[in-house]
């Protein structure tokens, strides 16, 4: 997290049914559509939740039992979103991809002519670390009339994202990946025929994640409830940097890292995928021992990288290129990782 985001999140927090804090989230509102060049007539709702929260929330916005959905799932973040049409017995077909297989055209191509009227995808899938094309995807979503809902949770600043131009209907952020806030609020963007067409006409079987009183509330700069007052905060803070300096700058500077990082490794020998990856992550491919190296850069140098779980857990670690990170925090890690390369 970068030191104005700890100094904001050390301090008293303020009442927020006043017009002061009002003024806040209609800030917020404004630059967060225009980091993701939403210029239309969109929505956003913010919500007190993790990036899942705000996915289940989606889809029980936006679809309902009358709807038929496609889902590519390519890892543990696509199989989420197969999980929540399960749950909420929404009719699905999955399209899957095997570890390393790089989302195509042709894959897509079976589904034409289908019927569906959603298409959820994770535009990084984090697990992997696959950054999917989405202009194909957007192509196909065009051609066929579906909605694209997009979790762009590990994609938003790191990948590049254009609401109105990729043609996206619903688009997914939370405040703890690229943002490096606190984590606990997710921002929903809503396209204006979603909203119009699908969001106003669906019961939502849910008080707490109603998009309906979200976006009316919004109107005046309001949350139906307790909204996450302190990352708010932070957020209007960080939105501003970011305005100030431009998207790309924050963009290529997180690229910057992944591509510097990934060619150190290759140079010291590490095996990195070849699939297409976002700049939010580095994996790397360690069977069979992607637990030992994740355990002993946790417990002999103090290093945190990410796990990877399932069937992954002995494949890869994940290596992240988000906030507040310095060339000498990968020369260390690198460091490490040839040290205890040597002893496995
Ligand atoms: C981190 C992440 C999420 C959110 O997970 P939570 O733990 O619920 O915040 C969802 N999707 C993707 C692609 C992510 O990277």
């Amino acid at each position: 997290m970068y030191p104005k985001t700890l100094q904001l999140a050390s301090m008293q927090l303020p009442y927020f049914r006043t017009p002061e804090f009002s003024e806040i989230m209609i800030e917020n509102e404004k630059m967060f559509k225009a980091s993701i060049k939403a210029k239309k007539n969109s929505k956003t709702v913010f919500l007190t939740a993790s990036g899942s929260g705000a996915m289940e929330a989606t889809v029980i916005n936006c679809f309902d039992k009358t709807d038929k959905i496609l889902v590519i799932n390519g890892g543990s973040f696509g199989k989420r979103f197969v999980d929540i049409c399960k749950i909420h017995k929404l009719p699905y077909d999955e399209l899957k991809l095997k570890f390393g297989e790089e989302l195509t055209k042709e894959h897509l191509e079976k589904y034409n002519g289908h019927l569906y009227s959603g298409l959820f995808v994770n535009l990084h899938e984090t697990s992997t670390g696959q950054l999917y094309d989405i202009r194909i995807i957007s192509e196909f979503c065009r051609k066929n009339n579906i909605y694209l809902v997009v979790d762009a949770i590990s994609a938003y600043l790191s990948d590049e994202i254009d609401f109105d131009w990729d043609g996206i209907d619903a688009l997914i952020v939370s405040s703890q990946k690229a943002l490096a806030l606190s984590p606990g609020l997710s921002v929903v963007e809503i396209s204006e025929r979603l909203y119009q067409n699908k969001v106003l006409g669906i019961e939502t079987a849910s008080l707490y994640f109603d998009f309906k009183e979200h976006i009316r509330n919004m109107e005046r700069g309001q949350t139906p409830f307790t909204p996450a007052v302190g990352v708010l905060l932070e957020l209007k803070e960080r939105l501003t940097e970011i305005e100030e300096n431009g998207v790309e700058v924050i963009r290529n500077e997180i690229r910057e890292w992944a591509v510097k990082f990934r060619d150190e490794l290759r140079k010291e020998g590490f095996q990195i995928p070849n699939y297409a990856m976002s700049n939010a992550l580095t994996p790397v491919l360690l069977e069979p021992n992607a637990k030992e190296m994740y355990e002993q850069l946790k417990d002999k140098y103090d290093i945190i990288v990410t796990p990877s779980g399932g069937a992954l857990e002995k494949v890869l670690i994940r290596v992240g290129h988000l906030g507040n990170v310095k060339w000498e925090d990968y020369e260390m890690l690198l460091n490490a990782m040839k040290h205890i390369r040597e002893n496995l």
